[in-house]
């Protein structure tokens, strides 16, 4: 049976500290050896201050490093952001500062190795330090997420697919929410985390990933060795059965999803939680796919008072469904393929996503039909 240790938590660090030490030992903390190879693996998107709940707190990143580097590990800090530096990452996030003093080196994911993943994705290539630490930590965030409806324990490690091979498997998957769930679900399989250990403190609800959420305190810790059952944990905590978030449907259909969790602690509930609508986004016979794609599913809008016209949506959007015409961003929706990317790097949180007036109509039919 898979444990979930469960804690509550504030960032004050010397609570915090005891807190993920805790979590920590009960979990896989024993795995970490003198000299072992420790990669911490926490959620750096894009520049961005704690405050936003973009971001895993440094907090959280100094108390786990601090206990690896207590048990002799060689502690390393990686991720490949979608946006901005790998430094301008760090710095912004208050990682670097956290860290000072501690001897922990802060690497970029860059190389990558590939591995047979079989059908349908035949090949991964994921991070080299992932995969050859003898110790991988994971760190998520709990924030909403449009396609995913959050992003949790095994959505984090997608930030191990180096830097533009990001875009180019959501171009693959395009539309197909399940198949973009079962590719995170094959590249959780691959790098299986030794522990993962979720920022719930200030978490993000609403139009999340990027800085169009809003931050939300929950004052969350958890722990455990397997991350399908953390993600199980937290649609408990929320009221939703494990299979509603996609990657636990997809890890169920290839038989990895943890059948019964053991929960050490006392479990919030939350019921109240924003979440983003991620329905199916298309459904029925392929021929009307198009047709509901342009006018049922969620789509991304730009609020023109906070647009800056920095370009990082247009620069990131794998399907090259975004541009600028005059002093406006343009969307050709023909071409976007709803993976809300523009939405997680915009810096200035101006991109949510929205229904167009007929899925808005669609909706209200079908709550009065039910
Ligand atoms: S929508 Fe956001 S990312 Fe795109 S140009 Fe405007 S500010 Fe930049
Ligand atoms: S416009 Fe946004 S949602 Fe559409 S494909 Fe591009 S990045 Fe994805």
């Amino acid at each position: 049976m898979a444990r979930v240790m469960v804690r509550k938590a504030e960032y004050d660090y010397s609570t915090l500290r005891s807190g993920v030490f805790d979590v920590l030992e009960a979990t896989g903390g024993h795995r970490i050896g003198n000299g072992s190879r420790v990669v911490l693996k926490p959620n750096l998107l894009a520049p961005a201050s704690p405050d936003r709940a973009v971001l895993t707190h440094p907090m959280i990143v100094r108390a786990v490093a601090e206990y690896a580097v207590e048990r002799g590990g060689k502690v390393q800090v990686s991720d490949s952001p979608a946006m901005g530096t790998f430094e301008k990452v760090l710095r912004e996030s208050g990682i670097r500062q956290a860290l000072d003093g501690l001897d922990v080196d802060f690497r970029e994911f860059r190389d990558s190795v590939t591995l047979d993943a079989g059908q349908p994705f035949m090949k991964l290539e994921l991070a080299r330090d992932a995969l050859e630490a003898d110790v991988l930590i994971n760190l998520p965030k709990l924030k909403t997420h449009g396609q995913m409806l959050l992003t949790l324990g095994v959505k984090n490690l997608f930030g191990c697919v180096v830097g533009l091979r990001k875009p180019q498997w959501h171009l693959r998957t395009g539309v197909d929410r399940q198949m973009f769930a079962a590719l995170l679900v094959h590249i959780y399989q691959a790098l299986r985390p030794g522990i993962t250990i979720l920022d719930g403190i200030l978490a993000m609800e609403g139009q999340g990933p990027g800085k169009g959420g809003t931050p939300r305190h929950l004052g969350v810790l958890m722990g455990s060795e397997d991350a399908t059952a953390l993600d199980s944990t937290v649609c408990r905590m929320m009221g939703l059965r494990p299979e509603d978030l996609p990657t636990n449907a997809a890890a169920k259909r290839m038989g990895i999803l943890a059948d019964s969790v053991e929960v050490i602690g006392e479990l919030p509930r939350v019921h109240d939680f924003v979440l983003p609508e991620a329905g199916a986004l298309v459904f029925g016979p392929s021929f009307a796919h198009g047709l509901m794609r342009r006018h049922l599913v969620q789509r991304p809008v730009v609020d023109d008072g906070l647009c800056r016209l920095c370009g990082e949506c247009w620069r990131y959007c794998p399907a090259k469904a975004v541009s600028q015409e005059g002093r406006k961003v343009r969307f050709d929706y023909e071409r976007c393929i709803r993976c809300y990317c523009c939405l997680e790097v915009c810096p200035h949180g101006a991109l949510r996503a929205e229904k167009p007036l007929a899925g808005r109509m669609f909706d209200r039919v079908i709550r009065r039909v039910r």
